[in-house]
């Protein structure tokens, strides 16, 4: 469901609802990572408010049990299921239901009474449970921007169809989300801020020879490792620029990314009289995840406030998408439309994982990703198999060619 300011109709939550006394029950998909820990601590600090009724997780079974022990969800889902005995066993003395495999994560958001959906998992694997989220009705919280950038356009088809809200948590998306908050005219222009990543600075020549390492230390979030390599690539505001389109109804055309290196501003809105709105603070993303969670209220939070006095130089820049050019492939895909951001997110995460594992060069990734667009089956109207089956092809490509 699209934010456009002119959707009245389309306010997630009533007031009524958001008064109410029980806690709300939250499905977070993912919550062993960076998002899904982050969204745990706001449901601690809110007890009285909200509650964790399905935890799920990909390989870390430990940190899941230990978590489902503190914060006693009905259900609970390993994504592989070689983990399943170990946690089965852990769980055995208590009353949580305890599935495995990729299929019961969409299961379990289906059958479980929740009042919102937080997918927090990485990549193309959060399209199908938020799918079946929206199908079953559950307001969905998205953390995962690549089921946006897959199948944005599918996506808002099924909001619509089953009368679904979509909270963003992505920062920018949260910003540009509070920025229309209360407006009743359409955005002239979103100004969609980037940290630039750590290397903004570099030449040509440097980036050449960055290591995993030196792109895993982002100089103002603390994120899981994909989204921090693609942050330094700058596919990450790329996928925001998908992202925000689908999200707000925006074309990218009037999506301008302004780099700011000190993420204080989060993003902002520019409406038709020339007035900006812009949601500012520190950069912390439990503020948007707990506003996902509380909308259309604000609880109050204990966490850091901005310093107006230390904060000397708010600064802003021109994206370079001549060494960021998976920022450029972004806007192309967006250009092609159909199923072309599709393979661009497959390419990405094959030579995203590649060059954290040493077996990519860094401006590698984006010749990868274009020699996959021009190869890859290009669907103009793709259907969700055909979504499916173009992620496969896209990541066969982007494979071979990382080989030759
Ligand atoms: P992360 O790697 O820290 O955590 C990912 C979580 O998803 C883990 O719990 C993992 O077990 C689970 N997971 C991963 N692959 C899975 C699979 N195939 N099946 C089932 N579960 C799986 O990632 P993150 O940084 O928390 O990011 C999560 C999502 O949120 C991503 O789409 C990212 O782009 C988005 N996001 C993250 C941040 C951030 O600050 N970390 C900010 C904005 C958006
Ligand atoms: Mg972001």
């Amino acid at each position: 469901m699209k934010y456009t300011p002119h959707s009245k109709d389309q306010t997630p939550f009533s007031p009524r609802e958001g008064q109410r006394s029980e806690p709300k029950q939250i499905a977070i998909l993912g919550s062993t990572g960076s998002i899904g820990t982050q969204a745990l601590q706001v449901i601690a600090a809110h007890p009285d408010r909200f509650a964790a009724r399905v935890l799920t997780a990909n390989n870390r079974w430990e940190l899941l049990a230990e978590q489902a022990r503190q914060f006693m969800p009905a259900a609970v889902v390993i994504a592989n299921e070689n983990y399943y005995p170990a946690l089965r066993d852990s769980l055995a003395d208590l009353p949580i239901a305890v599935y495995a495999g990729a299929d019961a994560l969409c299961q379990v958001v289906e059958g479980t009474e929740v009042d919102i959906v937080l997918t927090a998992m990485v990549g193309f694997a959060g399209l199908p449970p938020t799918i079946a989220a929206i199908k079953a009705g559950k307001p969905i919280a998205l953390a995962n921007k690549e089921t946006m950038v897959v199948a944005g356009e599918l996506i808002n088809g099924l909001c619509r169809k089953y009368q679904v809200p979509i909270l963003p948590v992505d920062s920018e998306h949260s910003a540009i989300f509070q920025s229309i908050m209360g407006e009743v005219s359409p955005i002239e222009r979103i100004i969609l801020t980037a940290s630039g990543g750590p290397f903004r600075t570099f030449t040509r020549e440097q980036l050449e020879t960055v290591t995993p390492a030196m792109a895993l230390k982002h100089p103002n979030w603390d994120m899981g490792a994909k989204i921090t390599i693609d942050s330094a690539s700058m596919m990450n505001k790329g996928f925001e620029v998908i992202e925000a389109k689908w999200l707000f109804g925006v074309e990218p055309d009037r999506i301008q990314v302004v780099v700011h290196p000190q993420s204080v501003v989060h993003s902002a809105v520019q409406f038709a009289d020339g007035a900006v709105k812009a949601q500012l603070g520190v950069p912390d993303m439990r503020v948007p995840i707990q506003l996902a969670f509380s909308f259309p209220e604000r609880l109050h939070s204990d966490f850091d406030r901005l310093d107006w006095f230390t904060m000397h130089d708010l600064t802003f820049e021109r994206p370079d998408t001549e060494r960021f050019r998976c920022l450029a492939l972004a806007y192309e895909s967006l250009q092609q439309g159909g199923n072309m951001p599709c393979i661009v997110n497959a390419a990405n995460e094959i030579v995203n994982r590649a060059f954290l594992e040493g077996r990519c060069r860094f401006l590698e990734m984006a010749d990868i990703i274009e020699r996959t667009m021009q190869r890859a089956t290009f669907i103009k109207q793709p259907s969700y198999e055909d979504y499916l089956e173009t992620d496969k092809e896209a990541r066969r490509i982007a494979a071979q060619l990382l080989q030759s």
